[in-house]
């Protein structure tokens, strides 16, 4: 016989079981041309990641998916691998360079890298190691990091490909700077906030009059790099002022006002200067009227030469000596108070600065057009769909993506320039002489990529692009994308345009939004609230199914997620129930029980409702599956198992079992053995760790439940008839329990229960049930009757759909004991009603005391004569019997 420990304690079994799949080699997908194949690539972590809940949310939900796809037979391949994360770690190995009194001028370029290989080398693997702590089931024979040979080989590739088309170029533009981060950063980086500013409003002589124009700004200080004032051409306010010119305050230079469609009318006084070194949209008005692009403020948030007698000042700083100036001057005419979007560096949250510099672009027009296309007519598919509207909103509207960055932790720009003649060439690999002048000295680009620029084209890249592998060949276009909903732009985007620019077809069909994980209250976890929970910790204490089941019971996809230690020992609660009732099965089992034997035909209705009711749940639960459902589909599984399986069927088969000579024990052990086997295969993607663990001890020919078969809805197995009389029977049940249950009958008390129905196939149902009513009902004996005659008086009834059930009252009750209770009852009513009569014919009482206490007093008597009145009238029937 085979035996289950007496508890359950993931955390002895869990490490072991997921060391024997990986040396089993379970979880490596090879090209396959017999099957078919179902891919998904992990969002690579950053290499200075930790796992943190939203990593055990989306890698769940993967791992279902994986697991599911591959039990129905496919080549599943889930594709891991991590991120350089370029700016992050780069900023992780300064600081720790800050403690040793280094900076990254002190060991040079070779000297920074050589560190920061060996700190990817010492942490990079960390969250690898995370990863598969909870239970996730990658091809680790695959894993990519996107620093690797093969994917560098890809960027490269990419980047003179995208060169050689013109689609990637150099140029002067309006970048997003962070002056502490010091590197540029691209417009997904920055986050907008609504703040608290002001408005200045400052006039600008006119020259040669005695007139000025009054323009409002939220950033005075930018006003010394002005190069004209603009209006909007179809405003008559200021119709005749286009085309003359004023003198900038503080500067004493003459510029232009112009007519620009860009000007809102509306806004402030209708009248804007425009700052082409240090505004997007003053970059734009400047190129269409060509305007001087006069740079003020350094990379470091100073204030540069350009600025004369504010150089060196901080931006701020400058700003209230400039105000101040101003004012002095009689050119500040009012300060407003104004709420406006300030743009913030997504990793340090410092104010940008948009400033006109050098830097390499993505032409995006071209390369977006496809990408919008592929997602609005559904080729690409968003779940939830809602995401398509940002998604579009975005990609409508998208500018040049500036990819270098002035960092050194990543992949450096294949561009070279010649020494002598200024030449640039763009090439894979570094070229031995310039091509127009011959001279051998050519230096490479100090910039690197954004770190974007790798993930981009992950989906592909990972397979081996650019070599044309069988496994290209094979799992791209991969299937589905699971991913945080906040990363639409940095990375969803831009893998779509990737994969149809660079393979001509999308690199997903399916993508799925994780909303975020939030704690009970709803709110963010963060560090400073310290509501965050650990999910190493949580494995640790509750083991890594419980967690699975906490972050994905019940849970729609891309909807935020609160997360409480309630729902983690709820999951806990599950598998501990599972590992109970498949430990009493096989307690009740034979040493060899002879399965093969088993005559259909010998199953009675309970047999056959716990077998069509795991065909259905095998039926809708895979539905859910491919339609993206997961919460759904877990929560379907939990009902089956815990309600049906273990409340009921383990429950009416247990005198079976107990009997060694009933007739139907082999049958009761045969059909246990199969729902639970069937049951495991289906919870299995969710909580993998303790259905292997039950599977490998149920009786089946499987070497692990991993590697199962993926349970198939049979029309051979709906069994209607019974399963209908199976619902009947439990209706009765539970009606006859609630009835005890209001009454407050003890369940040592059995009554006698006669069940009256004019359908001869309900009562013929009942009297084959004589033995659940006797189990779980407490029936101490059953009749079945086809009219309602000899019916004891006052005997309860439970009403059903085609038959009412009576139980004697004298079965339930102690008639003599109920009485004087009763009596007891009654007396003490009579009491309170005396009680409230006399303080309501008090007159005193009625005038004096407040309107409300003697509206509560009539109310008491009102309810307690009701009371008396009901507890007569059960007397009186009492009395009758
Ligand atoms: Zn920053
Ligand atoms: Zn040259």
């Amino acid at each position: 016989m085979k035996l289950l420990e007496k508890t359950y304690e993931p955390q002895k079994l869990e490490d072991e079981i997921y060391k024997n799949w990986k040396d089993k080699g379970y979880f490596h997908a090879e090209v396959d041309e017999n099957k078919k194949p179902f891919t998904i690539v992990i969002p690579p972590p950053n290499i200075t990641g930790q796992l943190h809940m939203g990593h055990a949310l989306n890698n769940t939900l993967q791992d279902v998916l994986i697991r599911m796809k591959r039990m129905q037979g496919y080549s599943a391949l889930w594709l891991p691998g991590t991120d350089h994360a370029s700016i992050a770690t780069e900023a992780k190995i300064v600081e720790a360079m800050k403690e040793e009194g280094l900076s990254k001028a002190d060991i040079g370029r070779e000297g920074f890298l050589k560190r920061a290989w060996q700190w990817n080398e010492k942490y990079g693997n960390r969250i690898v190691e995370q990863l598969k702590k909870l239970g996730s089931s990658c091809d680790w024979e695959r894993q990519r990091f996107t620093m690797d040979e093969g994917l560098s080989k890809a960027v490269s590739a990419v980047f003179v490909k995208l060169y050689d088309k013109g689609l990637i170029y150099k140029g002067e533009r309006i970048i997003n700077w962070c002056p502490v981060c010091n590197t540029s950063i691209s417009d997904a980086e920055v986050e907008y906030s609504e703040k608290e500013g002001k408005l200045w409003h400052i006039r600008y002589p006119i020259k040669d009059s005695d007139e000025y124009v009054t323009v409002a700004t939220t950033r005075p200080e930018t006003i010394l790099g002005d190069t004209a004032i603009a209006v909007h051409p179809d405003d008559d306010r200021y119709r005749d002022l286009v085309g003359r010119t004023v003198v900038l305050p503080l500067m004493n230079r003459e510029i232009p006002i112009v007519a620009d469609e860009y000007v809102e009318m509306e806004f402030g006084t209708g009248m804007v200067k425009v700052t082409p070194a240090h505004d997007p949209n003053d970059f734009e008005i400047g190129e269409r009227h060509k305007l001087e692009i006069i740079k003020v403020i350094n990379d470091d948030a100073t204030m540069g030469e350009n600025a004369k007698d504010y150089a060196g000042l901080d931006r701020y700083e400058a700003r209230k000596r400039i105000v101040r100036d101003l004012e002095a001057l009689g050119l500040l005419i009012k300060i407003d108070k104004h709420v406006h979007n300030v743009g913030s560096c997504y990793r340090c949250d410092t104010v940008i600065e948009p400033l006109v510099s050098l830097q390499w672009f993505v032409r995006m027009e071209e390369l977006a057009a496809p990408a919008v296309k592929a997602v609005k007519e559904g080729n690409i598919e968003f779940i939830p769909e809602r995401f398509v509207k940002t998604y579009l909103n975005w990609m409508e509207n998208i500018r040049d993506w500036c990819i270098s960055r002035q960092l050194w932790w990543g992949h450096r720009i294949p561009a070279y320039y010649c020494s002598n003649c200024g030449h640039i060439v763009v090439s894979e690999e570094k070229p031995e002489k310039c091509p127009k002048c011959s001279n051998e000295e050519l230096k490479q680009d100090e910039d690197t990529l954004d770190t974007w620029f790798s993930s981009a084209l992950w989906p592909f890249s990972t397979l081996g692009w650019p070599e044309e592998t069988p496994e290209l060949k094979y799992f791209y276009p991969t299937n589905v994308l699971v991913t945080a909903y906040d990363i639409i732009f940095f990375w969803v985007a831009r893998m779509i345009f990737s994969g149809l620019e660079h393979m001509g077809e999308r690199p997903f069909e399916y993508v799925m939004f994780t909303g975020l994980v939030r704690d009970e209250l709803g709110r963010k976890m963060s560090k400073s609230l310290g509501n965050g929970i650990d999910p190493l910790d949580v494995i640790e204490n509750y083991g890594t199914d419980a967690l699975r089941y906490a972050v994905m019971i019940g849970n729609a996809t891309g909807n935020d997620l609160r997360l409480s230690d309630q729902k983690l020992q709820a999951g806990r609660n599950f598998a501990n129930k599972i590992w109970n009732a498949a430990r009493f099965v096989l307690m009740n089992f034979d040493d060899e029980p002879d399965f093969d034997s088993i005559d259909m035909k010998n199953l009675d209705s309970a047999d056959k409702w716990i077998l069509s009711r795991l065909n259905a749940t095998v039926g809708e639960v895979t539905a859910n599956l491919e339609k993206f459902e997961l919460g759904i589909a877990l929560q379907k599984v939990y009902e089956f198992i815990w309600e049906e399986f273990c409340d009921w069927y383990i429950e009416l088969v247990k005198p079976r079992l107990y009997d060694k000579e009933s007739k139907g024990r082999k049958e009761a052990q045969y059909v246990l053995n199969k729902v639970l086997c069937g049951s495991m295969k289906l919870l299995h993607p969710f909580m993998p760790f303790v259905t292997e663990e039950i599977y490998k001890n149920l009786w089946n020919d499987d070497e692990s439940i991993m590697i199962s078969q993926w349970p198939i809805f049979g029309e051979d197995s709906v069994f209607k008839a019974e399963e209908d009389a199976m619902e009947f029977i439990m209706k009765a049940i539970r009606g006859i329990r609630n009835a005890r249950a209001e009454m407050n009958v003890p369940p040592s008390r059995k009554a006698r229960i006669i069940i009256v129905s004019n359908e001869p196939s309900i009562r013929q149902n009942a009297a084959d049930s004589e033995s659940y009513f006797v189990k779980l009902a407490n029936a101490s004996e059953v009749e079945i009757k086809k009219e309602e005659i000899d019916i004891p008086k006052g005997a309860v009834a439970v009403v059903l759909d085609g038959a009412t059930i009576f139980m004697p009252l004298t079965d339930l009750l102690d008639i003599e004991k109920e009485t004087a209770r009763l009596e007891g009852e009654a007396a003490n009513l009579r009491k309170e009603i005396a009680r409230a009569e006399g303080k309501l014919k008090n007159e005193n009482f009625v005038k004096k005391a407040p309107a409300n206490l003697v509206e509560a007093e009539k109310e008491k008597l009102e309810k307690f004569s009701a009371m008396l009145r009901e507890t007569e009238h059960r007397m009186e029937e009492l009395k009758s019997i």
